[in-house]
C-alpha cells in the first residue's frame, strides 16, 4: 500500500503535502519511494542540520539507543546533563529546560516570563508579553496567540490573553507598548522565518535590549528556526553583540530527532522551582545524546563555512532575472521572485531540488554540511528554474 494512499485514508488532513514519499536519506541527497534522487535544501524545515545519516551523530544517537533510550526527568541521565553544561558554556546562559518541540521551548518561555513577573511584582500584576506582527512561535494555544499573524487567531478560541503585537524593526513603538501595558517580556524571532525570512536590524533588537532592561522586562528570543548554527552563528543573537534573558529553541538541536530547549540566562535561572513545571519526554537521552553531537559539530570552522555558502547563494542568485530580493543570515535565505512560490517548489522538485516557501517567497534552508559540489547543483537548477 502506497504511503499516498494510506496518508489520505488514515491521517489528519492538516498538510498539503508535496507528492513524494521519501524513503531514504544521505548527507545533503534525499530518495523517493521510486528510486528518484534529491538535493535536499529544506533539511526537513531546518532540523537535519549536519545532512542524514551523519556519521557521529548515528554512532552517538545509537550508541546511547542501545544503553537506554528512556528515563523520565524523576531521574538523572548523562546525555542531558552533559548538554546542559555544554549548552550554557557556549551561551553564556545559566540553567536550560528540555523539551520536545519549538512550541514547547515557546510555551516554557512565556511560563517563564510570566512567573518571573508573578514572583517579583505578584501574581497576574505585569502578564503583557510584546510579540511581533508577522511572527510565528507554535502551534499550542499560547504560542497561536504569542503568533502576531491574524489568520492564526480563528477557529480556535478563546486564546489566552496578555499578548501584544509590536511592528517589526519599529523601535518606536516597542517603546510605546511597553510603556503602556503591563508587560514582563517582549518575545522575538531575529530573523523572522515563517514570516518570510525577515532579519531584524542590528538598531532593533540593540533597541529591544536597552528598553526591556529600562522596564524590567525579560528580552526572550525565539531561536526555534535560528539557532544552533543555522545564520552561521551557534544562536542568531550572537551576530548582535547582546545577551537575551532567555532563548527558545528546537527544530536543528538534535539533529533529527525531537527536542527543544529553553536557555535561561541569570535572571530567570531560578524561576522554575520543582512542580512548576516539566515533561515526560523532555530531555529524552537519545535526543540529548544527538544533541550533544551537533552542538560539538558547531563549531567556528563550520559555522565560517556556514557564512561562506550563505554568501555563495546570495552573490549566485541577487540580481537574476525574476527575482525581486533575497533576504536571510547565514543557510536561512528568502527569495523573493516574480512567480508563484509554491508552483516555484514544485517545479524544483520535479527537477530534483527539495526547497520550501516562508510566505511569497521561495526558502532555503540547506544541511549546513552540504557539500559545495551539490550546493552548486542546486543553486543552479534553482536559478534556472527562477528564470526560465
Ligand atoms: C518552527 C517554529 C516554531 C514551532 O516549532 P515546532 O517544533 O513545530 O513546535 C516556533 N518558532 C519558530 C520561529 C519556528 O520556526
Amino acid at each position: 500500500m502506497d504511503a499516498m494512499t494510506l496518508d489520505r485514508e488514515y491521517i489528519a488532513g492538516c498538510y498539503g503535502r508535496f507528492p513524494v514519499t521519501f524513503v531514504k536519506g544521505e548527507g545533503a541527497a534525499l530518495w523517493d519511494d521510486m528510486g528518484r534522487e534529491y538535493i535536499d535544501m529544506g533539511s526537513g524545515i531546518a532540523v537535519s542540520a549536519l545532512g542524514h545519516g551523519d556519521k557521529s551523530w548515528l554512532k552517538a544517537t545509537t550508541k546511547q539507543l542501545r544503553r537506554l533510550c528512556h528515563a523520565s526527568n524523576l531521574y538523572y541521565t548523562k546525555p542531558q546533563a552533559k548538554l546542559a553544561r555544554l549548552l550554557c558554556e557556549k551561551t553564556g546562559m545559566k540553567k536550560v529546560f528540555f523539551c520536545n518541540s519549538g512550541a514547547e521551548a515557546n510555551e516554557c518561555a512565556i511560563k517563564v516570563a510570566r512567573k518571573y513577573a508573578a514572583d517579583k511584582f505578584g501574581d497576574e500584576q505585569r502578564p503583557v508579553i510584546v510579540t511581533l506582527k508577522n511572527s510565528f512561535h507554535g502551534r499550542t494555544l499560547a504560542t497561536l496567540a504569542a503568533t502576531g499573524q491574524d489568520v492564526f487567531h480563528h477557529s480556535f478560541g478563546p486564546f489566552p490573553d496578555g499578548f501584544v503585537y509590536c511592528e517589526a524593526n519599529n523601535a518606536q513603538e516597542l517603546e510605546q507598548l511597553l510603556r503602556d501595558n503591563p508587560c514582563c517580556a517582549v518575545l522575538l524571532e531575529p530573523v523572522q522565518g515563517e514570516g518570510g525570512v525577515v532579519p531584524l536590524t542590528k538598531e532593533f533588537m540593540l533597541a529591544a535590549r536597552r528598553l526591556t532592561e529600562e522596564h524590567d522586562c525579560l528580552l526572550m528570543l525565539d531561536e526555534v528556526q535560528t539557532g544552533n548554527g543555522r545564520t552561521g552563528q551557534l544562536y542568531a543573537y550572537m551576530h548582535y553583540g547582546i545577551q537575551p534573558d532567555v532563548v527558545s529553541t528546537a527544530k536543528g538541536l538534535a539533529g533529527g530527532l525531537p527536542m527543544g530547549a529553553c536557555l535561561l540566562g541569570e535572571k530567570v535561572q531560578d524561576t522554575l522551582t520543582p512542580g512548576s513545571h516539566g515533561t515526560t519526554f523532555g530531555g529524552n537521552p537519545v535526543c540529548a545524546a544527538g544533541a550533544l553531537c551537533v552542538i560539538k559539530r558547531l563549531d567556528d570552522e563550520l559555522m565560517a563555512e556556514v557564512r561562506q555558502k550563505s554568501d555563495y547563494i546570495f552573490s549566485e542568485l541577487s540580481g537574476c532575472k525574476n527575482v525581486k530580493s533575497i533576504t536571510g543570515l547565514g543557510l536561512m535565505i528568502g527569495i523573493e521572485t516574480t512567480k508563484d512560490a509554491r508552483a516555484l517548489v514544485e517545479g524544483l522538485l520535479g527537477r530534483g531540488v527539495v526547497t520550501l516557501t516562508a510566505k511569497t517567497k521561495l526558502r532555503l534552508l540547506p544541511p549546513l554540511t552540504i557539500p559545495m559540489e551539490q550546493l552548486q547543483r542546486a543553486v543552479r537548477i534553482i536559478k534556472e528554474e527562477i528564470e526560465a
